[in-house]
């Protein structure tokens, strides 16, 4: 038996308004009510609709959490449009992203300001889902595992052995990202190995044994048992096909399956 509960996420990105997310939430909640016990799940709404997505989970009793999909790392000040851990903590969150390759390449995030993020999440007491993920152009020049293993090194430093357990790691391939192109369950399997191998270089062969290193790129209900069944993919992040409650269902099913 896989000794690592998988997770599940759900990133909405810049997607629902106030009426789609809250019929999304609670289709959610419908779907995945069942299978809570195998699998733990969460999805990250927009920030403005953060409330009301907390307000819907607490009053149907569910297990499902609630992430940010960013914060920036200062606890208050003159930031004009910055949302601190503090603030979504209050909104109900448990979870935060960090990294995600939209911000690294859309928003121009340094690995620097991931780590910082990083370290705020957790101080915050907060759970990071670091994303890491090479483009196509370094997979292609053989540079998979080297990008991989900087953007790790620097997002997680200055994080202690004991603060690993508020950490996952997504690993997305940027050519995967809302591309429909997947990376292959052999693909992403010896990446997720590799990853997990530079944890117990960084920390310990316990802290590797017991991080969860999910997957993201594309995932649907047609390749989510396949990329879960690898022992080294201990769930997904999934964008678009969390839109569709169906889908979203499913491949959290195909995950508390394994
Ligand atoms: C994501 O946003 O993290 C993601 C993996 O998106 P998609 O599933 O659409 O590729």
């Amino acid at each position: 038996m896989r000794e690592r509960r998988p997770f599940v996420g759900g990133n909405w990105k810049m997607n629902t308004n106030a009426e789609s997310a809250s019929s999304l939430a609670r289709g959610v909640v419908d779907a995945c009510e069942s299978i809570h016990s195998a699998v733990e799940l969460a999805v990250f709404p927009p920030a403005p609709y953060l409330l009301t997505v907390s307000s819907i989970f607490r009053s149907r009793s569910t297990s499902t959490k609630i992430g940010a999909q960013n914060v920036f790392h200062q606890p208050d000040g003159a930031y004009t449009g910055e949302i601190s851990v503090a603030m979504v903590s209050d909104c109900g969150c448990s979870h935060v992203l960090a990294g995600h390759s939209e911000r690294r390449h859309v928003i121009g995030e340094s690995d620097e300001l991931i780590n910082a993020k990083v370290r705020a999440i957790i101080a915050g007491g907060l759970t990071c889902v670091l994303c890491v993920g090479e483009t196509l152009d370094q997979r292609e020049a053989g540079q998979t595992d080297e990008v991989n293993q900087r953007q790790i090194r620097t997002g997680l430093a200055d994080v202690g052995q004991r603060e690993m357990e508020h950490i996952i790691i997504a690993y997305e391939p940027v050519w995967a990202i809302g591309t429909g192109k997947t990376a292959t369950p052999e693909q992403a399997q010896a990446t997720h190995k590799s990853i997990r191998g530079l944890i117990a270089e960084l920390y310990t062969q316990e802290v590797a044994d017991r991080v969860r290193i999910i997957y993201g790129g594309s995932v649907k209900p047609s390749n989510a048992a396949s990329l879960f069944s690898q022992p080294d993919i201990d769930g997904g992040l999934i964008g678009g096909a969390s839109l569709k409650v169906e889908d979203f269902g499913l491949i959290a099913k195909a995950a508390a399956s394994e």
